[in-house]
């Protein structure tokens, strides 16, 4: 019987896997690969913290794979133009004609999976691709006129409503198959040699651990003890108020699909809405669920264009040393401060302070929101293209849905209303620790003794004029 081989990327998972699941209901043997490729990662602006995830994520996998006698190929091939014609030396040299793997949309993701189609099917062979990042397959949920949706309220509700209907149902367990051996002559990567090249600190392990049972108890602790109160808490970065599991996310080692068995869990799968919490953190998983689509239906988000064409036209301000100051958490607005050196030490950051430390960035300091979108990626445990994206094109604007240009946050009201005791601030910028609650969003407007800390590097005032007039003038 031949072998079926199993291609893993950002599905790091044996449980509710589509393509697993489809490879291994054939009866055939099955072998599975990984393919490094640190040049890529760089080329994409990945962090190293998820590099260093993903790896840490793919030993792991590759023990419960071994659990199930499938061998899995840890390979490394640079870039990639070049793992077409990997895939076709590897499927020779295992004499496989079939491949499969879950698909990807993001442009580069795309031309790599065309390329290694297009050979493979050459030489007589196949690659199954499966729908699996999303819950609902690309290009299915569509307007009356069955146009994208360009706008999330209406993408939202068409969602809900085919929620209704069908609930995306999770893949059974995959069953131990024969024994199989690779032959000796396969080339390896050792993944604790790659490990070393991705260092990262004590605290950054402490804080994200792997393993598809990591994930789940995550979920199901947020769903056990915070959904509920998920609407009043979630913009409150000094509460554990979100589920932070989207860097599990965005490496498959959970789908969105059990995401949502989970929630529903307590309804029998049914789709019940019985409480706010609940609603609100459905939307949210629907955001991702759309910035997704949105990359699909318009392949100019992935190439670093605004998905509003007129904003192509916005002068930006060429302010290396701003932009500096706004990376290192010194720009003296103690928010976006706190923002960013959270980012800097821990690999995430909190969804209302992203948008607050976007918007500084894009609006006050009108530095273009690439920049921003390129940081973030560098030191984002969860960077994702769509999410980061749509994220960075709502704040600054330009995107699909975004942010209309004359309502820009002013980061110390914000402040004051997300962070009321300081206790977020005071965490990431302890210089600030001595100072009272009514001082500290804002330390430059209140008559305080010397302070270790900068004055703010821009005056929020006339910088929001400034922002405005720069759109206006589109
Ligand atoms: C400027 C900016 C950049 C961002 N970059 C990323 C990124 O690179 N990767 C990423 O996964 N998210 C990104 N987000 C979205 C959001 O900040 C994170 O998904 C969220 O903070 C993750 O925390 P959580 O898992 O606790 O989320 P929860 O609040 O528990 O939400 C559950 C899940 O819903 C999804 N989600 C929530 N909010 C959003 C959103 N606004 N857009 C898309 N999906 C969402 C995530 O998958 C998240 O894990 C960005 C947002 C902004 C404003």
């Amino acid at each position: 019987m031949p072998t079926h081989l199993i291609w893993f990327r950002q599905d790091l998972r044996i449980q509710d896997n589509s393509a697993l699941w489809h490879a291994t209901q054939q009866g055939n043997p099955c072998i599975a690969v990984v393919i490094l490729s640190p040049e890529q990662w760089k080329l994409h602006h990945d962090a190293t913290c998820k590099i260093n995830f993903y790896l840490r994520q793919l030993k792991t996998l590759q023990q419960q794979l071994l659990e199930k006698n499938i061998p899995l190929i840890v390979a490394q091939i640079e870039q990639w133009k070049d793992i077409a014609n990997y895939m076709l030396t590897l499927t020779e040299q295992l004499s496989i004609t079939d491949v499969y793997a879950n698909a990807e949309y993001a442009v580069y993701e795309k031309k790599r999976d065309d390329a290694t189609l297009k050979i493979l099917s050459q030489h007589a062979k196949t690659l199954h691709l499966f729908q699996d990042h999303t819950l609902f397959p690309k290009g299915t949920i569509r307007t009356q006129n069955n146009q994208p949706y360009k706008v999330f309220t209406p993408f939202k509700k068409a969602c809900f409503e085919r929620l209704q209907h069908s609930m995306p149902q999770c893949y059974p367990d995959i069953e131990q198959q024969e024994n199989i051996t690779l032959p000796k002559d396969i080339q390896q990567v050792c993944l604790d040699d790659m490990l070393t090249h991705y260092p990262v600190s004590e605290q950054i392990l402490q804080l994200w651990p792997v393993g598809e049972p990591v994930a789940h108890e995550k979920l199901n602790d947020f769903l056990q003890h915070n959904v509920k109160q998920y609407q009043d808490t979630r913009d409150f970065p000094a509460i554990q108020g979100t589920s932070r599991i989207s860097a599990y996310l965005n490496i498959g080692m959970i789908s969105a699909r059990q995401c949502l068995q989970a929630l529903f869990q307590p309804y029998h799968g049914e789709f019940v809405l019985s409480h706010k919490g609940d609603e609100t953190w459905l939307t949210e998983i629907l955001w991702r669920e759309f910035y997704q689509h949105i990359m699909v239906d318009f392949p100019k988000v992935s190439k670093a264009k605004p998905f509003k064409d007129e904003t192509n036209r916005l002068v930006w301000r060429d302010a290396p040393s701003d932009f500096e100051k706004w990376t290192q958490g010194q720009t003296g607005i103690p928010i976006v401060d706190a923002g960013m050196r959270e980012l800097k030490q821990t690999g995430w950051m909190h969804n209302r302070v992203r948008m607050i430390c976007a918007m500084f960035l894009t609006k006050n300091l009108l530095i273009d929101w690439r920049e921003g979108e390129r940081w973030f990626m560098q030191h984002l445990i969860d960077g994702e293209l769509a999410a980061n994206n749509g994220g960075w094109q709502w704040s600054a604007s330009t995107g699909t849905d975004a942010a209309p240009y004359f309502r820009i946050f002013n980061p110390v009201t914000q402040s004051e209303r997300f962070d009321p005791e300081g206790k977020y601030i005071k965490q990431w910028v302890p210089e600030l620790a001595s100072l009272q609650a009514k001082q500290i969003h804002a330390p430059f407007a209140h008559k305080i003794g010397y302070l270790d800390y900068p004055k703010p590097i821009v005056d929020l005032k006339s910088s929001r004029v400034r922002a405005i007039e720069a759109f206006k003038n589109l």
